[in-house]
């Protein structure tokens, strides 16, 4: 495997592999930049078919983090870490604790917490091992805990901003709204979306998830090979990464995409086909960056849920200008973030080039 001449490798400080024989641990953690502050990002679990993806996978995820946390004006880089095996069946206290022996021993560089596949309790066995890691339990009115339900909070506040500016619209009651994925994140924005009367239409691959939006926020059902092709305002992607891709846009009917998956867009020109097509598109780690504003006061210390919260309201503000930069310029949204982010990063705009 050629790492520095693959498509995802964008100038990585470090990607160490971690290999633990009495768990079975098999780890990747990539520093993408510690150019802001330590590299702080989750730790997905997932039964990759092989290294390779695993690789391309946390390459392109820990720039996303660099972006992310630049763009939410964190005191951090940004990094990532894989677990590859199925969160399902393979999980156990000792296979998170030799991850934590693993993040511990980049001595701070690198910063882990929750994402798809680990959960708050995984982190308490990280925990056991390393003081590198956040996304633990917090007390009631302080910041920290489940990043899920912040992330939530920070894309329904985004749905909103771009509602007003595609749509006109200062309110949401009425408004069509395809969920696809209904997890940690998922089920949390459906509450908030329903609660301002919006009309959920929801698919997830795990039928108990969507029986349950179904009854608790009167969401239509819909068939995961169909959500994305749906005739609604907005289509919140909540499950995995690459469901923008050649295939996928011109089926679309949605007027905005706005939703918490991380690499939305399989590549950089999938944005330019979005709007193209007159699809605004929220740019993925701009509007889902609630989880990691939660995950870094907590990680930092000393600070209220309040204010996690203060600190998420900014999100809106930040998409608006991004809609409005790209409206004036004529250009893709996501290019729009990539040269804010890279700006905020020191580095130089050449990377926009995919
Ligand atoms: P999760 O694992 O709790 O939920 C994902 C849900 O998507 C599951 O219910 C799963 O069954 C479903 N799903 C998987 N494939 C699907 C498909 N093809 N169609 C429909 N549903 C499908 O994950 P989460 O924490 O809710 O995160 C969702 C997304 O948001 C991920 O891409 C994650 O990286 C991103 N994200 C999460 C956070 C956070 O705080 N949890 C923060 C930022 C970004």
């Amino acid at each position: 495997m050629e790492i520095f001449d693959m498509r995802e490798f964008d100038g990585h400080e470090l990607v160490v592999f971690g290999h633990d024989a009495r768990t079975r641990l098999r780890a990747i953690i990539a520093i993408h930049s510690t150019a802001l502050g330590p590299a702080a990002g989750g730790c997905r679990m997932w039964p990759y078919a092989t290294t390779a993806e695993a690789v391309a996978d946390v390459l392109r995820l820990s720039r996303g983090m660099s972006y992310k946390n630049a763009m939410a004006a964190l005191p951090f880089g940004g990094g990532k870490a894989v677990i590859i095996g199925d969160s399902r069946k393979a999980k156990t206290p000792e296979l998170f604790e030799a991850f934590g022996r693993l993040v511990d021993s980049l001595g701070g560089r690198y910063v882990t917490a929750e994402d798809v596949g680990t959960t708050t309790t995984d982190m308490s066995n990280v925990a056991r091992a390393t003081r590198y890691v956040a996304g633990l339990g917090a007390a009631p009115g302080q910041a920290g805990g489940d990043p899920g339900p912040k992330t939530a909070l920070g894309v329904y506040l985004g749905i909103k901003a771009a509602v007003r500016f595609r749509l006109g619209r200062a309110e949401l009651k009425g408004v069509r709204i395809a969920i696809q994925g209904l997890g940690g994140v998922g089920r949390h924005l459906c509450g908030l979306l329903a609660a301002e009367g919006a009309e959920l239409f929801v698919a997830d691959v795990h039928p108990p998830a969507v029986e349950q939006a179904r009854e608790q926020f009167k969401a239509h059902s819909v068939a995961v090979e169909e959500l994305l092709a749906l005739d609604v305002d907005v289509l919140s992607p909540c499950a995995l990464g690459a469901v923008l891709n050649a295939r996928s846009i011109p089926r679309l009917r949605a007027r905005i995409v706005a939703g918490a998956a991380n690499n939305q867009l399989a590549h950089d020109e999938d944005g330019a086909a979005l709007q193209a097509a007159g699809i605004l598109y929220a740019p993925d780690y701009v509007i889902n960056a609630g989880g990691i504003i939660s995950v870094s006061r907590e990680y930092c210390g000393g600070a209220t849920e309040a204010q996690v919260i203060a600190d998420i309201q900014g999100i809106p503000a930040r998409l608006t200008e991004i809609f409005e930069r790209a409206r004036r310029e004529n250009r893709p949204t996501n290019q729009i973030a990539d040269q804010m982010a890279r700006e905020r990063l020191g580095q130089p705009a050449r990377a926009l080039v995919a």
